[in-house]
């Protein structure tokens, strides 16, 4: 005779959720939350890595992957199969982007909406609340799929070169970071810091350490010798050397040409929504600031 759990996941109809995994250049099906996942997570008292860690294997438990995959063609017909990958390949060969189109699918089939939300007019100051429902912050422009020549990302990388003075030139070899390149980083900031940043900017991470989260190897040379390198793949030597050496002018430089390499790859989720006088809004969501401020500080936005 057949158990009951084998009977109840015949006939009981769980929501699953596809979703496009825009940097792995995969797809997945992602199913919800149970009510013991939800409590792990909004009862522990965690590091920010150690939060990170939670919500991603929370995130693979949930996870499978699809076939065929996008690479294969859409109309290549045949039986869908579901894969779970190992747990080594899930934190290495998904990017960070791809996590977050995860985190969006266990949201959208835990929740379906992520609440209420105030919302101002920039133009006649109208003030109103509105729902935010996943399904409303996907647009046409929401996913960029990272180019098949590219992949697999993580061998992808390009170069940015900024004079670090006169007579020295610093060289970053920057990549698209994986799941596990974005934890490591959380891993070496306090929480307090963490916490700091999220009141401060709205973003777990400020500009030096999303440098370092960028940067897979960081060389400094003697202008017009660039055989004569040092150079460190080292996450603790790279976040200590912007620390110290980086001005706000080569922050800025930085982040506008990584902008220009990789800034189409990040994930747009926004509500297009109207005020009354007739002023198009577009109400932009962080998908990961909401859940570090949720799981951190035990706020929503907009609070
Ligand atoms: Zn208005």
């Amino acid at each position: 005779m057949a158990s009951i759990l084998t009977v109840l996941n015949q006939i009981s109809n769980i929501k699953k959720i596809e979703v496009i995994l825009p940097i792995a250049g995969k797809i997945a099906m992602v199913t919800p939350m149970t009510v013991g996942d939800d409590l792990a997570l909004k009862t522990s008292i965690l590091s920010p890595a150690n939060l990170d860690m939670e919500l991603v294997n929370l995130l693979y438990k949930h996870t499978e992957f699809v076939e065929p995959q996008i690479a294969d063609g859409e109309n290549s017909g045949g039986e869908k199969k579901f894969i779970k990958p190992k747990a080594q390949t899930f934190i290495s060969e998904l990017s960070h982007i791809d996590k977050l189109s995860l985190l969006w699918a266990i949201y959208k089939a835990t929740y379906e909406s992520l609440g209420k939300r105030k919302i101002r007019c920039d133009k006649c100051g109208e003030e109103w609340e509105e729902e935010i429902l996943l399904d409303d912050i996907i647009q046409e422009d929401t996913y960029t799929l990272l180019e098949t020549e590219k992949q697999p990302f993580t061998t992808y990388v390009e170069k940015i070169t900024i004079p670090l003075d006169e007579n020295n030139m610093l060289e970053f070899t920057v990549r698209i970071p994986s799941i596990k390149n974005h934890n490591n980083i959380l891993a070496m900031i306090t929480k307090d810091k963490i916490e700091s940043n999220l009141e401060k900017i709205r973003s777990t991470l400020d500009a030096t350490e999303m440098i370092a989260l960028f940067t897979k190897t960081l060389a400094v040379y003697p202008k017009n010798r660039p055989e004569e390198r040092t150079e460190t793949s080292s996450i603790q030597e790279i976040l200590a050397a912007l620390n110290t050496h980086i001005n706000l002018t080569t922050a800025k430089q930085f982040t506008k040409e990584y902008d220009e390499k990789f800034g189409k790859y990040a994930i747009k989720f926004y509500k297009k929504s109207k005020c009354q006088c007739g002023n198009e809004i577009k109400i932009p969501v962080d998908i990961d600031y909401e859940f570090f401020l949720r799981g951190l500080l035990d706020r929503e936005s907009g609070e």
